[in-house]
């Protein structure tokens, strides 16, 4: 048997990317090594049991499962998922009272036909503008009445949250140069997404609390240094956050291409933050998936995920995004909680208790995040996540800021993991004759 190895690589980061990576490379043979700053994997994959049942404080949604490769690996790996998605919401108005299938039927379409208007818009411009502006564009021509304009609020913090940015925060034309999501209905992990890691990292040698330093290239190889040393290999995949690279955290030498640089510098990092809530007992409806607000104005929390229909216990888990995520992010544990518990009287009445416990993520502050996902503002460009996924030399580069196609996801992520390791073994196949990675 041919025990020779591809090749010596380096994976730098073990959150899905850099798993999806390594377990490409490991199942080709190449001798490969997790360098991870946390002392666990996932990154911004993180199942919490603080309040005695996994909550994922991190990514919790498969967002349509058709073809999408993080549901296909959820199958083959038997893993439990459930449908999680609006068609199950209860929608409530600001003032309390629930909102009836039969006032959705009536008042939602005009705001469920802003986006593709949106979309058009964005076609006819010849220059960008951000999404706030391109939707009063369209309210000039369009007139709404109160019940109407409620929906269109309820979309709005739906817009802020998907990509954890005002909507004066981001860009219009990346609604027709970005992302594209998949179809399909919308699902989550009742055990926790963590689920999804151990496929991937079995068999992987994972180094943790290794806080990479600086990364040095040439033709030769790749040395990375870390707190805890130095370690050689012949190639690195590199699955830095964004926001990582943007604090420069991570030296580069020699430094990364200025095309890299500059959406380095200007893509950015959104926001999104959950507040994962226990009571005494259960206040709300047992069996929808989801509560929603549709308010006469946009209010701070986007939806509550009713955690009890998954976990039989009475949690909810409040979602913030945009700008109150970035209030949020320095208000006390407390402050936060008093904010979420005044928000459910108003919309529960005196049925509504204060949480007994809770876990508030703060995703800014986390120092191997630095922010929740990556968003472009008016002025960058969506073309600037293919400048992220480049090749530099040895260097291969993946994570959620890498894919063009479905960025700040899991799925774009783990489809860019896997882009890299095959970038590696095309490279050590053609290479191999010249003793490229030898
Ligand atoms: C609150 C929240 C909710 C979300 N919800 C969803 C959702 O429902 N569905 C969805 O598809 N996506 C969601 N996302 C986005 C999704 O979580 C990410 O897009 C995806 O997990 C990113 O994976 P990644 O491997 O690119 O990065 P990460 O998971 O961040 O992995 C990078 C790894 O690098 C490590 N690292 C950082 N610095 C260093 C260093 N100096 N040295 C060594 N290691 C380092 C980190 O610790 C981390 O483990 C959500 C994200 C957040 C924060």
């Amino acid at each position: 048997m041919n025990t020779r190895r591809a090749g010596n690589i380096i994976v730098v980061g073990a959150g899905i990317a850099g798993l999806a990576a390594a377990r490409e490379l490991v199942d080709k043979n190449f001798d490969v090594t997790i360098l991870e700053s946390r002392a666990r994997a996932g990154g911004r994959i993180w199942t919490d049991h603080s309040l005695d049942v996994p909550i994922d404080l991190g990514a919790a949604w498969i967002h349509g499962k058709s073809k999408n490769p993080i549901y296909e690996l959820s199958l083959r790996n038997q893993i439990k998922t459930a449908p999680c998605g609006f068609s199950n919401s209860v929608l409530i108005d600001d003032r309390g009272k629930q909102v009836s299938l039969i006032q959705k039927l009536k008042f939602a379409s005009r705001a469920d036909r802003i986006l593709p208007r949106l979309k058009r818009l964005a076609k006819q411009l010849d220059r960008d503008i951000s999404v706030g502006e391109g939707i009063r564009k369209i309210l000039e021509e369009t007139k709404m009445i109160d019940q109407e304009v409620c929906f269109l609020n309820r979309h709005l913090i739906e817009f802020e949250a998907m990509n954890g940015a005002s909507i004066d925060e981001q860009s219009l034309f990346a609604l027709t140069e970005g992302s594209i999501g998949f179809s399909g209905g919308d699902l989550i992990f009742p055990n926790g997404y963590a689920e999804i890691l151990e496929s991937l990292a079995s068999g992987v040698r994972i180094k943790y609390k290794e806080i990479v330093e600086s990364v040095e290239y040439n033709e030769g190889g790749v040395t990375v240094v870390t707190n805890r040393g130095t370690h050689q290999a012949d190639a690195a995949v590199i699955t830095l956050p964004l926001g990582v690279l943007k604090a420069g955290r991570v030296k580069f030498s020699p430094a990364l291409p200025a095309s890299m640089q500059a959406s380095i510098s200007e893509l950015k990092m959104g926001l999104f933050n959950k507040v994962a809530m226990r009571f005494s007992e259960i206040f709300w409806p047992k069996d929808c998936d989801m509560i929603e607000i549709v308010p006469a104005k946009k209010r701070p929390v986007c939806q509550f995920i009713n955690w009890y229909k998954y976990s039989k216990e009475p949690i909810l888990i409040g979602c913030v995004a945009a700008d109150t995520a970035k209030d949020w992010e320095t208000e006390s544990d407390e402050e936060i909680t008093w904010a979420m518990s005044a928000l459910l009287e108003r919309l529960f009445g005196k049925a509504a208790t204060k949480p007994i416990a809770s876990t508030i993520t703060r995703w800014g502050q986390d120092e191997f995040a630095l922010g929740s996902y990556s968003v472009v503002h008016p002025g960058a460009t969506a073309q600037q996540f293919d400048a992220l996924a480049e090749p530099v030399g040895r260097l291969f580069f993946a994570g959620e800021a890498t894919s063009r196609l479905h960025q700040g996801t899991v799925p774009g992520a783990y489809i860019s993991g896997v882009r890299a390791a095959k970038q590696i073994a095309e490279r050590a196949f053609t290479k191999a004759k010249t003793n490229y990675l030898n």
